[in-house]
C-alpha cells in the first residue's frame, strides 16, 4: 500500500477528487465525524450539528438513495445526539457499535472494559491536565490540556492491549482502549457488504489515525480515501482537503451539479 506525506493539496487531486465523486448517485458515503464534519471543540460535549450541515445531509442521503453512514469514535446515542434529529446508519466507538442500513442497533458490552477502567480513572485522577472520557465500551484519555503527558498515558493504557481482547488508538490528543476485534475499517466492510450499500463505489472520509483502516477498507475495494487536514504522519488516504469547510463545499457542489 501506498504512504503520502503531501503538505499542499495540489489542485489536480480536487479535480480527480470531484470527478471520481461526480457519480455520486452510485456512491456509498462514510464520515468520520469530529475534524472531518465539524470541526474539534476542546470539550467533546460541546460539538453540535448546524442547520446547513444537517441539511447537507439529508441532500447526500438523497442523491445515494439513503447510502451514507457516520463513522465515529464517538458512541451511538452521542453520535445521534449531534445530529438530532437527524438518525443516520451509524458506525460509533470505532466499531464496537453500529445502526446498520436496515436500522438494527448493536451496542457495546461496557463490561468488556471492566478489568481496566479502576486502574486508568486512578491514572488520570492523578495527572493534573487529563480528561477521562468513560464511554462505556470504550474509556478514552485526553491530553490536549497537557500534551506532556501524551507519552505517558500511552505507555500506560499499552499495559492493557494489543491483546486479544483490547487494544489501543491513538488520535489527536487522545488515548482510547477499545475492543480489539473492531475498528471502523471492518465496519465500513460489514457495511458495504448489505443494502443500501453494496455494488456501490464506496468514499470515506476522515481525518485522525482511527481513519486509517477506514482508508485501508476502501482503497481495497477500489473505493476512494479522502484525508481532511494535513497529515502528522504518513495515510493511506488517496485524496487530501485542507479543512471540514473545504469538504462541505466540494460536497454542496457536488449534490447541485445532481439537480
Ligand atoms: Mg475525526
Amino acid at each position: 500500500m501506498q504512504s503520502s506525506l503531501a503538505t499542499t493539496i495540489p489542485a489536480r487531486a480536487l479535480d480527480a477528487l470531484e470527478a471520481s465523486l461526480f457519480a455520486i448517485d452510485q456512491a456509498a458515503l462514510f464520515f468520520d465525524v469530529d475534524g472531518t464534519l465539524l470541526d474539534i471543540k476542546p470539550e467533546p460535549d460541546d460539538v453540535i450539528c448546524d442547520e446547513d450541515l444537517r441539511a447537507l445531509l439529508e441532500r447526500l442521503a438523497a442523491c445515494s438513495h439513503g447510502a451514507i453512514a457516520l463513522v465515529s469514535g464517538r458512541s451511538l446515542a452521542d453520535v445521534d445526539r449531534i445530529f438530532s434529529p437527524l438518525k443516520l446508519t451509524t458506525v460509533g466507538l470505532h466499531g464496537a457499535e453500529m445502526r446498520d442500513g436496515r436500522g438494527v442497533e448493536r451496542r457495546a458490552d461496557p463490561r468488556v472494559m471492566d478489568h481496566a477502567r479502576k486502574a486508568v480513572h486512578q491514572f488520570v485522577k492523578s495527572h493534573d491536565g487529563l480528561m477521562l472520557e468513560d464511554k462505556g465500551g470504550t474509556l478514552a484519555v485526553h491530553y490536549r490540556r497537557r500534551p506532556d503527558l501524551g507519552a505517558l498515558t500511552l505507555g500506560f493504557l499499552l499495559r492493557f492491549g494489543p491483546g486479544d481482547d483490547l487494544a489501543v488508538q491513538e488520535g489527536k490528543f487522545v488515548v482510547e482502549l477499545k475492543p480489539a476485534r473492531y475498528d471502523k475499517g471492518s465496519a465500513i466492510a460489514a457495511l458495504m457488504a448489505a443494502p443500501p450499500f453494496e455494488r456501490r463505489v464506496p468514499v470515506f472520509f476522515g481525518d485522525d489515525l482511527t481513519d486509517e483502516t477506514g482508508f485501508a477498507a476502501v482503497n481495497r475495494i477500489d473505493g476512494i480515501s479522502v484525508r481532511i487536514g494535513e497529515p502528522l504522519a504518513p495515510t493511506l488516504a488517496r485524496f487530501l482537503l485542507p479543512d471540514s469547510a473545504s469538504l462541505r463545499a466540494l460536497l454542496w457542489r457536488l449534490t447541485e451539479a445532481r439537480q
